[in-house]
């Protein structure tokens, strides 16, 4: 049998389950996206291929960009909170578990993001699922959406794989937060590829660093990009917070980072003698929808990462007594399929400050600044029809999988922007539940009434 050919199979495949929302991948935005469907009062279904929810925000992203304005690059602006509502509040629910130090501005590296937020990974595993529960929210995990079932135009659910089988679940109104829009693409939505364009990365963390001697050893060789300095766990402990430093200037280092194809490295250190490096094995233009060229690229980078961490522990004060404690769970994808929307934000209404009526968040980062900023330290507003696919019915989208210009992608696929793209889907499909209305045909307005009566800034 060659790759080409196809097996015949014929299923009969049993409706297991039955949930007015149904959110497809429970990572950064389908985590938020179930939690505000649930409280917003619909029969909420969550299911989630891993054995946690919160997706690539906690397997490799992190500082959280960002909930506010980019103010220290503009003398004279003044800081403003602009992503604040569900995602705001999950930060308080981990600042009041010690899962958060809240919002930390930034020494040096201000007009990058002026504000971070880093918070603790397994604890907010934990704080996630409890938060889940008390919504009400079903949760299946370890199941892989297979398939949709359709009727029309219209989807009427998915099929999923798990220890359980093939199982079909009817929905009312879908959300794909698969991150790679598997869901759409299965739906028969129109999509642009766009892997050729990013990279894929492999972040991972090292215990028994001594932060303190790491971070004085490379500002005395003026390597150091970004610092942030802010309270740790441990009486005595360092604190150091945010680190960037750049290796490829230093001739120990560069010749293997340019055949690596590694930046940085940039992470940061939430307890006292570790540091996680989220921005460093990266591999270009891998198709991360494409098993063989995962599985590939999960093994090199694997390889590199074993051999950068022996590099730095030969070379770099600090690193003396360190050994790598973490990898990841799954490979940190930027972006796969880009699902035509009604609306596709472009990079200049992004740094222009484009407002829309249909807004349902505002947002005022850019993963580029300070080379490419929205104008004046502003923001621009998110449009509700940048969730909606075209050509599908009874489907909402959010998360890294929208946005089709690389140059925007690297505005709304951060994390902070993920998340209030997951309050909005997730609000939006329960109104559309309770009514009985097909998201392309919700009123934008009732949705933005009932997003700022959950604490969404809309402005003024
Ligand atoms: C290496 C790396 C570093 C980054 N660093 C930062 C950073 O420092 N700050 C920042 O703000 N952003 C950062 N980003 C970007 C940001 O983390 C992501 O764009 C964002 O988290 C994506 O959120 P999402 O909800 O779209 O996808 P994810 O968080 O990836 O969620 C998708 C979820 O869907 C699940 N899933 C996928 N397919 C299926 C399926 N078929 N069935 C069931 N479940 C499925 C996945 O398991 C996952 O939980 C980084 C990204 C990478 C890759």
């Amino acid at each position: 049998m060659n790759a080409s050919s196809t097996y015949r199979e014929e299923l009969h495949t049993p409706i297991a389950h039955q949930a007015q929302v149904v959110v497809c991948g429970g990572g950064t935005a389908g985590f938020v996206a179930a939690l505000a469907a649930a409280r917003a009062g619909a029969r909420t279904l969550l299911l989630e291929r891993n054995s946690f929810v919160g997706g690539t925000m906690i397997n490799g992203a992190g500082p959280l960009h960002s909930f506010f304005n980019l103010f220290k690059a503009v003398p004279g602006t003044s800081k403003r909170q602009l992503v604040r509502g569900l995602p705001q509040e999950i930060i308080d629910r981990l600042a009041a578990s010690g899962f958060c130090r809240g919002h930390l501005e930034m020494d040096k590296g201000g007009d990058y993001d002026s504000v971070i937020t880093i918070i603790d990974w397994e604890g907010f595993k934990d704080t996630a699922f409890t938060m889940l529960e008390e919504a009400g929210v079903d949760l299946l995990l370890n199941v892989q959406v297979a398939g949709v079932m359709k009727e029309g135009d219209r989807v009427t659910g998915v099929i999923i794989e798990g220890k359980s089988g093939r199982q079909a679940i009817q929905a009312q109104v879908v959300v794909d937060a698969t991150g790679d829009g598997d869901v759409a693409a299965l739906a028969g939505a129109d999509y642009v590829k766009k892997h050729g364009t990013s990279s894929v990365g492999f972040p991972f963390g090292m215990a028994r660093v001594d932060m303190r001697r790491l971070a004085s050893y490379l500002q005395e060789q003026g390597l150091v990009t970004q610092l942030v300095r802010g309270p740790k766990d441990l009486p005595g402990g360092d604190d150091v917070i945010r680190l960037g430093f750049d290796l490829t200037r230093d001739p120990r280092f560069s010749a293997f980072m340019a055949q690596s194809g590694m930046w940085g490295p940039l992470g940061f250190s939430y307890h006292s003698d570790h540091f996680t490096f989220i921005n460093t094995a990266n591999k270009r233009q891998v198709d991360a929808t494409d098993t063989r060229a995962l599985s590939q690229a999960l093994v090199e980078l694997r390889h590199q990462v074993m051999a950068l961490s022996r590099l730095l522990i030969q070379h770099i004060p600090g690193f003396e007594q360190a050994y790598v404690c973490w990898t990841p769970n799954n490979l940190g994808v930027r972006y796969t399929r880009a699902i035509t929307c009604e609306k596709d934000l472009s990079l200049e209404e992004i740094v222009g400050g484009a407002r829309f009526p249909d807004e349902v968040f505002l947002y005022g980062f850019h993963d580029c600044a300070p080379r490419i900023q929205i104008r004046d330290a502003g923001c621009y507003g998110f449009p509700y029809r940048a969730l909606l696919p075209k050509k599908v019915e009874g489907l909402l989208v959010a998360g890294r999988l929208l946005t089709s210009d690389w140059d925007a992608h690297m505005s709304t696929r951060n994390t902070v922007s993920c998340m209030a793209q997951g309050e909005a889907a997730g609000t939006a499909a329960a109104l559309c539940a309770a009514s009985g209305t097909s998201p392309r045909a919700l009123d934008p307005q009732v949705l933005r009434a009932r997003l700022r009566a959950q604490g969404v800034y809309l402005g003024e």
